[in-house]
C-alpha cells in the first residue's frame, strides 16, 4: 500500500519523517487527529525489521493516543514517534537535540514524551531544543514518576467496574489479584489495602514481592497460578496479551481492572468472549490514562494534587463506557471507541464556529 493509502487509511493528518546525517537520526512522527487540539504522545526506540514495520508502528501509536486523549476528556489530539534504532547503543545528544528540533518545526502541532526505549534523560535533551516536550523530571518542573497518578485512575476505575458489577463500589473484602507490582502495581495495592481488599500478587521480582508482603500483608500466587486463583477481580499491571487463549477460561474473576497495556491478545476475539463470560473489562487504554493525564498536566505547570484529581475522574468514564456497553450488547472498547469518536465529532462541530479575529488566538492555545 502506497503511504499516503497508509495515512488515508486511517485518516491520519500527518506523517513526519525525519533525518540527520550528523547524529544518524532516522525518526517519523505520526500525527492522527489534531480535532481536539495539539497532538500528544511519546518517542519510542527501537530497532524495526523495515522502514514499513517502523510506519505501521506510528500510525498505529498515534490512532491510539487520539482515542485515549479524546475518551479520557483531554483537549488534545493524538500522536505518537518513532526513532528507529537500537535504544542501547545508539542514543547520544546530538540525536535527540536533532530530533528536538524536528518536534520544534512543528510548532507545537506535535508534543513529545518518553516511551518504550527513552527516557527523562533524553527528553532533557529533547528539551534543549523544543519547548513541545512533556515528561521531563521534578527538577525542572516536570511530573516525574507517573505510576500514583495512573494507579489513582486503575484504582477509582476498578470501583466504577465494581459498582456495575456488584451494586458497590467497596471493594472491602473483595479478592483483588493483582499481576505485577512495580511501579503502578505497587501504588495500586496500597489503595487496595487501605480499602480491606484481600490482594493476591504475582511477580516476576522477588524484591518487588518482599515489599508488598511486609508492607500490606498481601498473599503471593505463583506466576501461573493466578489465572487460576479464586478472585472478584484480576488487575493484569506487569505485561501485555495476559488474556488470551490459554488463559481467557481459566480466569474467575468478575472484573478485569489494571493499568497494563494491550491486556487483550486478539481485542475483538477475546474481548467478545469476556462478554460471553460475563467479565466486565475495563478497557486497558482508558484505565491507564492517568500516565498521560500526570503528562498533559505539565502543559499547564505541573500539579500533582490536580493530576490524581483527573484521574479519579476515570471512575466515571468507566461507568459511561461500561452502560453503553451494556446498553448495546458490545464489548467495553468498542464501547470507549465510540464515545471517543462522538466527542471528536461534537467537538469539531463546536470548533467549526468562526470566532472573527481571535480564531488564530484561540486555536493557538487550544
Ligand atoms: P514496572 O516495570 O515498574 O512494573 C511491572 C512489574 O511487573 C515488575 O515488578 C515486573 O517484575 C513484573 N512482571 C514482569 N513480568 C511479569 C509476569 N509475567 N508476571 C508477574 N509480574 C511480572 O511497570 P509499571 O510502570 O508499573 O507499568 C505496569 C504496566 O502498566 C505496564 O504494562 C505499563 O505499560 C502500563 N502502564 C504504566 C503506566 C505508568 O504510569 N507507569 C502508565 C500507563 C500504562
Amino acid at each position: 500500500m502506497s503511504i499516503f493509502d497508509q495515512i488515508a487509511s486511517n485518516q491520519h493528518e500527518q506523517l513526519v519523517f525525519c533525518h540527520d546525517p550528523v547524529s544518524g537520526l532516522r525518526a517519523i512522527i505520526g500525527i492522527h487527529d489534531t480535532t481536539l487540539g495539539p497532538a500528544l504522545g511519546g518517542t519510542r526506540m527501537r530497532v524495526y525489521k523495515s522502514e514499513q514495520a517502523a510506519i505501521t508502528d506510528v500510525l498505529r501509536l498515534s490512532r491510539g493516543m487520539t482515542y485515549k486523549s479524546a475518551v479520557t476528556g483531554l483537549n488534545l489530539g493524538g500522536g505518537k514517534a518513532v526513532i528507529i534504532g537500537d535504544p542501547r547503543q545508539d542514543k547520544c545528544e546530538a540525536l535527540f537535540r536533532s530530533y528536538g528540533r524536528f518536534v520544534e518545526s512543528l510548532n507545537g502541532r506535535y508534543t513529545t514524551a518518553e516511551d518504550m526505549g527513552t527516557g527523562v534523560a533524553d527528553m532533557e535533551w529533547v528539551r534543549m531544543e523544543t519547548d513541545h516536550v512533556v515528561g521531563i523530571s521534578a527538577q525542572l518542573g516536570g511530573s516525574d514518576d507517573p505510576s500514583p497518578v495512573t494507579a489513582m485512575g486503575t484504582y477509582e476505575g476498578m470501583k466504577a467496574a465494581a459498582r456495575r458489577k456488584y451494586g458497590s463500589e467497596s471493594l472491602q473484602g473483595k479478592t483483588i489479584a493483582v499481576q505485577g507490582v512495580g511501579h503502578v502495581g505497587y501504588y495500586l495495592v496500597q489503595h487496595l489495602a487501605r480499602e480491606g481488599a484481600r490482594i493476591l500478587i504475582s511477580d516476576v521480582n522477588e524484591e518487588a514481592i518482599a515489599t508488598c508482603v511486609k508492607e500490606f500483608g498481601v498473599e503471593v500466587v505463583g506466576l501461573d497460578d493466578i489465572y487460576d486463583a479464586e478472585m472478584d477481580i484480576y488487575a493484569p499491571c506487569a505485561i501485555g496479551a495476559t488474556i488470551n487463549d490459554d488463559t481467557i477460561d481459566r480466569l474467575k474473576c468478575s472484573i478485569v481492572a489494571g493499568s497494563a497495556n494491550n491486556v487483550l491478545l486478539d481485542e475483538d476475539r477475546h474481548g467478545m468472549r469476556l462478554v460471553e463470560r460475563g467479565i466486565l473489562y475495563c478497557p486497558d487504554y482508558v484505565i491507564n490514562a492517568g500516565g498521560l493525564i500526570n503528562v498533559a498536566n505539565e502543559l499547564e505547570g505541573y500539579n500533582q494534587k490536580r493530576a490524581l484529581s483527573q484521574a479519579a475522574a476515570i471512575h466515571d468514564t468507566i461507568r459511561d463506557i461500561l452502560e453503553l456497553a451494556s446498553e448495546k450488547g458490545i464489548p467495553p472498547f468498542r464501547a470507549a471507541n465510540e464515545i471517543a469518536e462522538r466527542r471528536i465529532r461534537r467537538m469539531g462541530q463546536v470548533k467549526s464556529t468562526f470566532l472573527g479575529p481571535r480564531e488564530r488566538k484561540y486555536r493557538g492555545i487550544c
